[in-house]
C-alpha cells in the first residue's frame, strides 16, 4: 500500500521504518528537520520499569506544595487554565484505583520490551546509541506515603526488578553524588539513549536506505473525496495515499479535530539544560525524586531534564524553569561545570491517563493516529511502531490495542 506518515519525531520515524520493512511504499512528511521537536531534547530514558502513572490516589496532596515552590516541578500558566480544565478533570478521574491499575498494565505492555526491541530494530546501529546499565532514583529523605506504597506495589505486581539502596550504597552506585542523597532505588534493567536526536536521525537514515521517501512540507489537513480521506494537503500541494499515520506529537490534536475526532491532548512543557563540558558525570541515568527531574550522561555532555509546565505549546519559554533545574543539579553534583549551558523547552504530547493515542480515526478509518506519548515517547516508540504496523497490515497486534484507542475519553 501507499502510506503517508506525517511527523518525523521518534514515533513517526520508527513507524515509517517498520512499515517500509513490511513492504509498503512509505513517505514520511515532516515540516522541520527530523527529530528536532520533542524528540530532540528529552532525557533519553529507556525504562521498561515505567509503569506507574502520574495520576495516583493521594497525588493531589503533593500538588499544593509543588505549586507553592517557585523552583518546584510543576507550573500552571493560569492564562491557559480554562483550555486545560477538561484535561485536568480527566487527569483527576484517572487517579481512581481501578483506572490506575488499568493504565499501569497498559504502560508496562508498551515499555516493558523497549530495549530489546530497539536492539532488534536497529541491529548493529544500536551499539553506541542504546546503553543498558540501569537507572537510579534518589531521595534525600525516604518517601513514605500512599503514592510511594502504591507505586511499589504496582512495580512488584508487574515484575519490575528493583534494588533498594540506603546510605553509602547510593554513593557506591554514583561516587560523585552528594552524600545527602542517601536513599535510592536501582532499576538494573533500565537503560538510555546517549543521543535522542541521533537516535531519530539514524532511524530516518535507515528508512531512506531501504527505499523510504522523506518530504519536507507542512501538512495542513486531510484531502477528502467521496466521503473518504484520500491524502493530505500540504503547503506545496497535496499527497495522496491509501493509508495515513498521523504522528505529529502535540500537533496531533489539530488533525484529529479536522477529522471530527475529539482527543484530550495537553502540552506538558518540559525543559532541559545541556552541559557540554560538565566536569563530573552521573555514573548512570539518575532521577532526583525530591524535585522530580533527571540527569543523563550523554555522548555530548550531561543533560539535566524535567519539570512540567501546563501551558500553551507556543507560549515563550520561561528560562527560570531551566535555571531551577540547574540549581537542583548543582546541589547533587557541586563540582558540575555549567560553562556553555544551553537551555531548551519542548512540549510533551500528554494524555490524562499516561497512555498514547494509537488507532484509527472514527470518521476516516484509513487514518491512524500515533501520538500522545507524553513523558515516554522514546521508550514507547518501538512497541508503537509494531502496533501501528500490525493495525495497518490487519495482523495480530503485539499488545492489546484497546487501552490506546482514540475514542476512549
Ligand atoms: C524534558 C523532557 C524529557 C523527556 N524525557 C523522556 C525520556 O527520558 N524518555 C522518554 O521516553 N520520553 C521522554 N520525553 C518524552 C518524549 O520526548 C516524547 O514523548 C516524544 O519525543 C514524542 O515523540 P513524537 O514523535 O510523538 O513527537 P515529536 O518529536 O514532537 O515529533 C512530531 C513531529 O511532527 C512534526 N509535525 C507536526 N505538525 C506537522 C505538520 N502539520 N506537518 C508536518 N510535520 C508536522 C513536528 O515537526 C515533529 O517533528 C521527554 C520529554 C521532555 C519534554
Amino acid at each position: 500500500m501507499k502510506i503517508l506518515v506525517v511527523g518525523a519525531g521518534i514515533i513517526g520515524a520508527l513507524s515509517a521504518l517498520q512499515l517500509r520493512r513490511s513492504g509498503h511504499a512509505v513517505t514520511l512528511i515532516e515540516r522541520d528537520e527530523p527529530g528536532m521537536q520533542c524528540s530532540y531534547g528529552n532525557g533519553g530514558a529507556l525504562s521498561p520499569d515505567f509503569c506507574v502513572p502520574f495520576a495516583l490516589p493521594g497525588m493531589m496532596k503533593r500538588i499544593p506544595r509543588w505549586f507553592a515552590d517557585p523552583n518546584g516541578p510543576l507550573f500552571v500558566d493560569w492564562r491557559h487554565l480554562p483550555k486545560s480544565l477538561p484535561w485536568l478533570f480527566e487527569w483527576l478521574r484517572q487517579s481512581k484505583l481501578d483506572k490506575v491499575w488499568h493504565n499501569a498494565r497498559a504502560m508496562r505492555a508498551l515499555h516493558g520490551p523497549c530495549i530489546d526491541l530497539y536492539e532488534s530494530m536497529l541491529g548493529e546501529k544500536a551499539a553506541g546509541l542504546i546503553e543498558r546499565g540501569g537507572s537510579v532514583y534518589v531521595w534525600k529523605t525516604p518517601k513514605a506515603g500512599p503514592t510511594e506504597t502504591l507505586s511499589r506495589t504496582i512495580r512488584e505486581t508487574m515484575g519490575v526488578q528493583v534494588v533498594p539502596l540506603q546510605g553509602r550504597q547510593v554513593q557506591e552506585i554514583d561516587p560523585n553524588l552528594h552524600p545527602s542523597y542517601c536513599n535510592g532505588l536501582l532499576f538494573p534493567n533500565n537503560g538510555h539513549t546517549v543521543n535522542p536526536l541521533r537516535l531519530t536521525q539514524t532511524i530516518v537514515d535507515m528508512f531512506v536506505a531501504i527505499g523510504g521517501a522523506v518530504i519536507r512540507d507542512d501538512v495542513q489537513g486531510p484531502v477528502w473525496k467521496d466521503g473518504k480521506v484520500i491524502g493530505v494537503q500540504c503547503s506545496q500541494g497535496s499527497n495522496l495515499a491509501e493509508r495515513m499515520v498521523i504522528a505529529t506529537g502535540i500537533r496531533g490534536k489539530t488533525f484529529a479535530a479536522q477529522l471530527g475526532d475529539h482527543v484530550l491532548l495537553q502540552a506538558e512543557r518540559g525543559y532541559h539544560v545541556m552541559l557540554p563540558d560538565p566536569g563530573v558525570r552521573p555514573a548512570l541515568k539518575i532521577s532526583n525524586r525530591d524535585h522530580m527531574f533527571g540527569l543523563a550522561p550523554m555522548e555530548n555532555g550531561v543533560r539535566i531534564g524535567g519539570t512540567v509546565e501546563i501551558s500553551d505549546p507556543d507560549a515563550p519559554m520561561r528560562p527560570e524553569r531551566a535555571r531551577s533545574l540547574l540549581m537542583h543539579a548543582r546541589a547533587m553534583y557541586p563540582d558540575l561545570n555549567v560553562e556553555g549551558a544551553e537551555f531548551w523547552m519542548g512540549s510533551r504530547p500528554s494524555t490524562p491517563d499516561c497512555l498514547p493515542i494509537i488507532g484509527p480515526s472514527a470518521r476516516a478509518p484509513n487514518v491512524l493516529y500515533a501520538f500522545g506519548h507524553g513523558h515516554s515517547g522514546v521508550m514507547a516508540s518501538p512497541m508503537t511502531a509494531q502496533l501501528v504496523t500490525a493495525l495497518i497490515n490487519d495482523a495480530a497486534p503485539p499488545v492489546d490495542p484497546t487501552p490506546y484507542r482514540p475514542d476512549r475519553f
